[in-house]
């Protein structure tokens, strides 16, 4: 059994045959599916689909980096009146990206603590989005860490050097998300993880984006988390099952998971 640990199965892309996406994820052994909220208008649609998928989905709660602008205090206090009412297994997806825009860096590193914050106050993990910006995602991690030793999370879509992997493992708590990513033709992460002990990491597909190989460029899909986990099983040179059992057990711990 998996557990595809981050996945928009709210995405518009989904919209004409979500059913099917779900039936072939858990035909597949994908159980469970973690959703990471993006923006105030997800809210709504991504608790629509875990009443919807009761024994299949679960909820995170955040902002994404790329939705914080100016007013991004009004979408937080949003964000924070859904947290209120409970449900949610995360705070995420939660982070950086200086990718698409450096315009609103202030604001996202503000957003960022703000939210950390609120997964301290409730004993909940993180999920970390860190685009152009992993080393600084770390050191602000990092530093929460040294006050709050109990902080824990992932830090989803890992592409980093392998001394961003060792700065996370150091953290103690933390896990690296790994995902299409790793199955692309030259990826440097796959040596990365090579070299990162099993018990760090969690498998997600970031669908509907980064589809494994060779399905690179179509819509992803829970269902190819099994094709990322075969990828693993190359690398560590363990069997497919021992992939499969140590990365749910992993997701669980973080994600403290009820079903
Ligand atoms: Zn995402």
């Amino acid at each position: 059994m998996y557990i595809d640990t981050h996945t928009h199965l709210n995405a518009r892309q989904f919209d004409s045959d979500r059913e099917a996406v779900v039936h072939r994820a858990v035909q597949a052994g994908v159980d469970i599916m973690v959703i990471p909220n993006v923006d105030v208008d997800t809210i709504e649609p991504i608790q629509q689909l875990c009443h919807t998928y009761p024994s299949h989905c679960r909820a995170m709660m955040g902002i994404h980096p790329t939705s914080i602008k100016k007013d991004y205090g009004k979408k937080l206090a949003e964000a924070e009146r859904a947290l209120r009412k409970g449900g949610y297994v995360a705070i995420g997806e939660i982070g950086i990206d200086l990718y698409w825009d450096t315009t609103y860096e202030c604001e996202q590193v503000e957003a960022f603590g703000i939210q950390i914050e609120w997964a301290l106050e409730r004993d909940l993990p993180i999920n970390i989005h860190a685009r152009n910006s992993l080393s600084l995602c770390i050191d602000i991690v990092a530093e929460y860490h040294s006050r709050y030793p109990q902080l824990r999370g992932i830090f989803h879509c890992f592409d980093g050097s392998i001394e961003d992997a060792q700065r996370i493992i150091a953290l103690g708590r933390f896990k690296l998300g790994i995902g299409g990513l790793v199955t692309f033709k030259n990826a440097t992460v796959a040596d990365v993880v090579r070299r990162v002990p099993l018990q760090y990491i969690v498998l997600e597909t970031d669908a509907p984006y980064l589809s494994p190989h060779p399905l690179r460029g179509r819509r992803n899909e829970p269902a190819r988390i099994p094709m990322i986990a075969a990828k693993l099983s190359t690398l560590y040179e363990v069997p497919l099952e021992e992939i499969a059992e140590k990365t749910s057990a992993n997701a669980r711990e973080v994600y403290a998971l009820d079903l």
